[in-house]
Formats: C-alpha cells, structure tokens, sequence
C-alpha cells in the first residue's frame, strides 16, 4: 500500500486512497469499476457512510436522540438502505421523499417532514404514514395541516421551525437562519404561533426546530442557535405549551478543500454541555444531519475526453458535465479532482475542468493542475451530497450510474438512465 504525500489529504479518507497509483473505494479499483459500468459513475463508500454515522452515535450516547437523515443530500434508495438497516430515521422535504424513504424500509414513526411549502396531499400522505412529526414553517401552513388532520380525523403532531436568526458563515444559497431567509418562523413571532397552535384541535405540539444552514463548519454559528432557541423554550413552556422534543437540525460541513469542520462528536460534546448547563440535558434531542452523513462518501469518475489547449486557458473536457455535478455552477462551489491512476510519465498542466453542456457555467474546476492524457479517468471527490440528488437531464443527458461498494463488493444501485428512459413521458400527434 503506498501511499503519496499528496494524497495525505484526500477527503473520503481512509476509505476512498490510492493505493500503487491507482485510486480505490474501500477495498474496489476504480478504474475496473469504470471499466465495468462505464462514465460519469458515481461510487460511494459504505463503511465511510457507517462511520459518519457512527460520530453522531457516539455524540449522543446516553442520551435520548433520533438521527433524522436529510435524505435530499442523496435519496438513492440502496443509499437511504443503509441508513435505515443503521437505525436511521429520516427528514424528507417532500411526498416523494417520503414514499422512496418507506420504499427503503424506513421506520415511520422515525420521519420528519420539514419544508415551506407542504401541499395538502402531501401532509395526508404523511398523516396516513404515522410520521413523527411535521416540522412547520409557517403560521398559514398550520392553518392548513390543522384542516388537513381534521378531515382525516387525526391529530398532526408538530414543530415549529424557528429562525434563530443567526448567521452560519456560509455561501449565501445556503444559509437558511437568517432573517431574509424564507424559512422557518420569525423568532419574534414563535411564541404566538405556538400559541395559536396549541389552540388548534387538529394538531398536537410536540417540539421545536431549527436548521440554520448547510456546509457550516465552525462550532458558534450552532452555539449561538442553540442559545436562542432555548430561550424561546423556556418562553414557550412558561406559558404552558409542554415541548418534548428539541431538533437541532443539519448543517454540518465536510471537506472539499482542506475545510476543517468538527467532527459530529465534538460539535455535540460542546452543544450538550451547554444543554445540560441549561437543564434540557435529559430532553429528548433530533438531528437532521444529511452532507455530513454522504459528502465525503462519494466520488465521480469521470473520462477526459479532450483537452484543449487556449490562448489564456487550458480545457480539459470530460464527460461529466453540471446535470451530474451541479454545485460548481450552482454555488460556485469546489470539489477536488484527482487521476484515478497516477502517472509517472507527462507532464502537470494548468486546466479548466469543463463537461460537455452547452453553458459557461458548466465547469467541475478551475485552474486545476493535473497530469492526465484523452481517455484516461478522473475522480472528482466529496461528490456523495447534493450530485445525483440534483442531476438533470440537462442536453439530453441520461443521469449517471451508482456504485455502493462495501469492502471488496460492489452493488450496482442505480443503472445508467437510458434515453428510453428519459422519453417515457413525453408525446407528440
Ligand atoms: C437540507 C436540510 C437539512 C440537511 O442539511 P445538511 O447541510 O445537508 O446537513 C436538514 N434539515 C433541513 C430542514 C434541511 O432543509
């Protein structure tokens, strides 16, 4: 096993490392992987899965806690199956969350439904489901779950998202605690809501929430939401509204490029002394974690198909483009791009990594130096969130095959989308 110093610092480590110059996922070349199932291929990593699991576990130890995966960062169902063989409940956004997260195997009464804009069947969807909870995020919203619940003649039981009004250090896109931000309900105005829903027949009040943002990767911006959000507890509960649940939300970042984020057990160590110097210790606690869980699980291969030397650039075009890989253009946001096999031979050149698509904007990296020839692979890395959940058939381009590897097998969980696929919908006369 040899390892360079460059790839030292590999996010997906210790399960995604070269080993003899050739890059690997868990026990599993890629190369034979691309080999077999050809490119753009996304492989993710179980045992790294597992393992980021298993942070948030130790963290909560003792205590009385639900892990909700944010099933959106990746909602592929060989994905969402290990979470769930793991114990794992779910946050699903959707209706259609919900149906691929029981298709899993997911635990009901272990999903939570978050989201500003829940449509009437889909709160009845989750109603005859028995979710745990609902996580509102607005006072009209309650008004409807409440009529919803009423016709079915149940009662929804419920959390109201709070923005804390905190800021998480992050791109703009997103961050979602902020004032400006169209989540949640308004610090100021949380007490009346749980007042007036407390008041409603339809719906039970059950808990609080907050998620302030994504890709956090400093300890404060929680602390602060934390603070906030029990003060607003302590409100709410002197005036007689019992909360038996505090979620936290997700948030937490991964490293795509030498970002340094604490790890799930740390943050929590910190953010449970503070609930226990504040008495919510021995509450029960959620967690909506999603990247943190899969970001660094995952990598695409993807083939150099050209490379295109310019004036003021250099172009190496591969066949992974934006409709697979979409952060880049959507939040200018930065992956790692590394040879599946090193090189000993060529020489580095300074290039613009750039899909196929007909759009400026599509762009894996810039100023990348790589050592690499047509035909042969590159992986980009922490490509486990927030990729194949967002993948388009942008061009008419089928989406990408999956890869679950664990140790020395692989499972092919989603096939290359073929464009019988993609026109199954379609008619003309
Ligand atoms: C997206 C989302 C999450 C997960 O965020 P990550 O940054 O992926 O951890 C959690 N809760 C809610 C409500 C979300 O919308």
């Amino acid at each position: 096993m040899s390892t360079s110093p460059s790839d030292a610092a590999l996010p997906g480590q210790p399960h995604i490392a070269h080993r003899a110059g050739r890059l690997h996922v868990e026990q599993l070349p890629l190369d034979a992987l691309a080999r077999e199932h050809g490119t753009p291929l996304f492989v993710y990593s179980t045992q790294w899965m597992l393992d980021a699991l298993a942070a948030y576990q130790r963290g909560f130890e003792g205590r009385d806690a639900l892990i909700c995966y944010a099933m959106k960062a990746n909602s592929s169902l060989g994905v969402l199956r290990v979470f769930a063989e793991a114990g794992c409940g779910f946050d699903i956004v959707s209706g259609g969350e919900l149906d691929r997260a029981l298709a899993a195997g997911a635990d009901p009464s272990k999903v939570i439904f978050s989201g500003v804009g829940k449509t009437r069947a889909e709160m009845r969807k989750a109603l005859d489901a028995g979710i745990a909870c609902f996580n509102v995020e607005s006072e009209a919203e309650l008004e409807v779950l409440n009529a919803v619940a009423i016709e079915q003649d149940r009662r929804a039981r419920i959390s109201i998202r709070i923005n804390p009004n905190v800021d998480p250090k992050t791109h703009p896109y997103i961050s979602t605690g902020l004032k400006g931000n169209k989540f949640g309900v308004a610090h100021d105005r949380a007490l009346a809501a749980y007042r007036h829903a407390a008041s409603l027949p339809g719906l039970e009040v059950v808990g609080i929430d907050c998620h302030i943002g994504s890709q956090i990767t400093e300890v404060s911006p929680y602390l602060d939401a934390l603070e906030r959000v029990l003060d607003l507890v302590e409100t709410i509960e002197q005036a007689g509204i019992a909360l038996h649940h505090l979620d936290f939300g997700g948030g937490l970042g991964i490293d795509y490029n030498h970002d340094t984020p604490p790890a799930a057990d740390a943050l929590w160590k910190q953010l449970l002394a503070r609930l226990d110097a504040r008495g919510f210790g021995r509450r029960k606690l959620i967690v909506e974690p999603g990247r943190s869980l899969v970001g660094n699980a995952g990598v695409c291969v993807t083939e150099v198909l050209y490379t295109k030397p310019g004036e003021d650039k250099n172009f190496c075009v591969v066949d992974a483009a934006m409709n697979d890989l979409p952060r880049p253009a959507m939040y200018q946001a930065f992956h790692q791009i590394v040879p599946v096999s090193e090189r000993t031979g060529g020489a580095s050149t300074t290039y613009d990594v750039v899909g196929p698509i007909c759009e400026s904007g599509d762009w894996i990296g810039r100023d990348r130096t790589l050592n690499v020839a047509e035909g042969e692979l590159l992986a980009v890395l922490s490509a486990g969130a927030y990729c194949m959940a967002m993948a388009s058939n942008y061009n008419t381009r089928g989406r990408a095959a999956e890869v679950l590897v664990h140790g020395d097998r692989a499972t092919l969980i989603r096939r290359r989308e073929s464009l019988e696929d993609q026109l199954r919908t379609e008619r003309f006369d």
